[in-house]
This record gives structure tokens, C-alpha cells and sequence, in this order.
């Protein structure tokens, strides 16, 4: 049985101090909405957080997603059709993600809970396997209906 999901907002001022950072508001803003919008890039997280913190940079931003994801309280994930990095709070479970080749949408694919890797490599050469990283890439539905519709016109 799987434990059951919870989605209260965590507490980003004691996740932050337990990992001996500073919780300003700009760290614990991002956090929050790459809670709530996750695998968004610093791109994205800057042009979502500028309304409530005029004065942030985009590279404020890129130095406080990798502040976060070099502490652990992000992920940091790159996939092979996005440009740039995505991040997200959801750590520790070694999910994986599935990505449309047109448009981009990136989804979360779960593993067996408590089970990481969950593929075991053949030949290690020598290295302590810590997680398995796996994107599937695929066309998501919306795309293909696009697809089917352009199709169906005479
Ligand atoms: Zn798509
Ligand atoms: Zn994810």
C-alpha cells in the first residue's frame, strides 16, 4: 500500500534553517511556487515571482535554485527536450518523468516507493548506484489529437 499523498504546503522556513540556510522570502517563495508548479525552469520561476519580488534578477534566481538543489530541498532535472534545467520540490521519492517530444509537457511517473534504484544496471564499473534516472519520452494526448485533426482536413 501506498502511504497517502499530502498536500499541505510544507513549512519552507524550518526545511530551509534545517539545512543551515537563511530563509529569506525570496528562497522561501520560490519554493513555494515550485511547489505548487513543478519542473518549471529559473526562466519561468522568475517571470512567476517577479510580481511579489520587484527587485529580484533572473541570475538571483539561478543562484537560489542552485543554492536550494545543492542542499536537497530541490531537484534539479534535465530532460532531452527542454532547454534549460526544471526543478521541483518533490525530492527523495526517485521518481522519474515522461515528456511530449511537441509540446514539452512534462509529467511525473512514479517508482516503486522506498525502492531506489529501481532498475539495477548490469555493470556498475565499480560505483555506488544512489538513484536511477529515467525520462520517458513520448506524444501527449492533446498533441496527437492536433495531429489527427490537421489529418482529417481536406
Ligand atoms: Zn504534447
Ligand atoms: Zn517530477
Amino acid at each position: 500500500m501506498r502511504p497517502p499523498t499530502v498536500h499541505r504546503t510544507p513549512d519552507w522556513v524550518q526545511a530551509l534553517r534545517a539545512k543551515g540556510l537563511r530563509a529569506t522570502v525570496q528562497r522561501v517563495t520560490v519554493l513555494d511556487f515550485l511547489h505548487h508548479h513543478p519542473h518549471a525552469d529559473a526562466e519561468a520561476i522568475f517571470q512567476a515571482v517577479r510580481p511579489a519580488l520587484p527587485t529580484i534578477s533572473l541570475q538571483a534566481v539561478h543562484l537560489i535554485v542552485q543554492g536550494l538543489s545543492g542542499k536537497g530541498l530541490i531537484r534539479r532535472i534535465s530532460l532531452p527536450d527542454s532547454a534549460s534545467a526544471r526543478y521541483e520540490t518533490r525530492i527523495q521519492d526517485n521518481h522519474h518523468h515522461i515528456q511530449c517530444i511537441r509540446c514539452g509537457r512534462i509529467e511525473d511517473v512514479d517508482c516503486i516507493v522506498g525502492h531506489a534504484p529501481c532498475i539495477e544496471p548490469c555493470d556498475t564499473h565499480g560505483m555506488r548506484i544512489l538513484e536511477a534516472s529515467i525520462v520517458f519520452r513520448g506524444v501527449c494526448q492533446d498533441c496527437d489529437d492536433t495531429a489527427s485533426q490537421r489529418k482529417e482536413k481536406p
